[in-house]
């Protein structure tokens, strides 16, 4: 059974353009990209240097991320440490 957080979204939100918002301004890199499901911001994961998709999880309360790689078909939420696939 998968959180509360990941059960509340019956409708995926997807990457409006394939680059992390956040570092884009900087100029950095990223490895992956992640997609918000509650703002739909994308951003970089946890193995990009700037970790740009978990400092705005915690800095902004949203919840649940979803991969935005193609052909990845996941959720993730922060709080709860829970991943389902979709
Ligand atoms: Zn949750
Ligand atoms: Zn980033
Ligand atoms: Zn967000």
């Amino acid at each position: 059974m998968a959180c509360e957080h990941i059960s509340e979204i019956t409708k995926i939100k997807t990457a409006r353009k394939r680059e992390c918002e956040d570092c884009v301004k900087i100029g950095a890199s990223w490895v992956h990209l992640r997609t918000c499901q509650t703002c739909g911001g994308t951003r970089c994961c946890d193995s990009s240097p700037n970790r740009h998709a978990s400092k705005h999880a915690h800095a902004s309360g949203h919840p649940v991320i979803a991969s935005a790689e193609p052909g990845e078909r996941w959720l993730y939420c922060f709080p709860d440490d829970d991943f389902a696939e979709y």
